[in-house]
């Protein structure tokens, strides 16, 4: 106001008397008030910058996690279902009066060697096809899908947020598939037991043998569910997630993400 000399990015300071913002000029130590209060403007367009920036980072991250959660699921879950199919086969051998000598415990005789001929048949290829509707191999089977749930969930609700600008089709592909292609790797892997050249490879016991012709079965199951979790997460992803923002934060706050709201052409809630 005396001099002219600009007083952009002069240090702002508070009156004590009366809480006022002024600045001081550099050159003759005139007080101006502030005609405009500082806003977090340029705070929130960096932000925004770093938030976009991140987003090819979090689609690698959650590629990466859908597909070790899918494989690590695949691979150790329908092993432990399949085996908890094995008593039921045992036990329908026996009402067909396989076993010589009276049986104490199914469980024992699931680790020796199984009755090849028998099982080759049709009458023992259908009891391990009956097996897999067993209450115990179901009651592993729903514990391993609730605990493959949580894994995954924040992950597929990601996915669904990293492909929001994509047309819901897309999105239902990308994060349907994701698992369909991780447990295909399984299944295709050459070193699992249910792989022939693996199996015959030695006599095997009746958990092997039930594992061998129940596992490709299970692992359909579990790949089946995260697939299903994946286009969940694929539908609602981006909704849930703006829904998770308008929760924690306040109105005024919600610009910081305010593009969870303008992709998908909706205003940032003020309420
Ligand atoms: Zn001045």
């Amino acid at each position: 106001m005396q001099c002219f000399h600009p007083l952009a990015g002069r240090t702002i300071e508070r009156d004590p008397a009366t809480g006022l913002l002024f600045v001081r000029c550099g050159e003759c130590a005139t007080a101006s008030a502030l005609f405009e209060y500082p806003t977090a403007a340029p705070w929130v367009r960096r932000f925004q910058t770093v938030a976009i920036a991140s987003f090819a980072f979090l689609a690698l991250a959650v590629v990466g996690a859908i597909f070790g959660i899918t494989v690590g699921f695949a691979s150790a879950v329908p092993g432990f279902v399949a085996q908890a199919s094995t008593a039921r086969v045992v036990e329908l051998f026996d009402e067909g009066g396989g076993l010589l000598e009276p049986v104490v415990g199914y469980e024992r005789v699931q680790d020796t060697i199984a009755d090849s001929v028998w099982l080759a048949s049709d009458a023992g290829k259908s009891a391990m096809r009956a097996a897999r509707s067993d209450a115990r191999p179901l009651l592993v089977l729903t514990g391993f899908c609730l605990l493959g749930t949580l894994a995954i969930a924040p992950f597929v609700l990601a996915a669904g947020l990293v492909c929001m600008r994509r047309t819901m089709v897309t999105r239902v592909c990308v994060c349907g598939g994701l698992p369909l292609i991780s447990g295909l790797t399984v299944l295709l892997d050459p070193n699992r037991v249910w792989q022939p050249a693996v199996f015959w490879s030695s006599p095997q016991t009746w958990h092997t043998w039930v594992t061998f012709h129940n596992s490709p079965f299970f692992l359909g199951v579990v790949v089946a569910w995260f697939a299903f979790l994946g286009i969940v997460g694929g539908i609602v992803g981006p909704a849930f997630v703006a829904r998770f923002f308008r929760f924690v934060l306040p109105p005024r706050d919600r610009r910081l993400v305010a593009w969870l709201w303008h992709w998908r052409g909706k205003p940032v809630p003020l309420d």
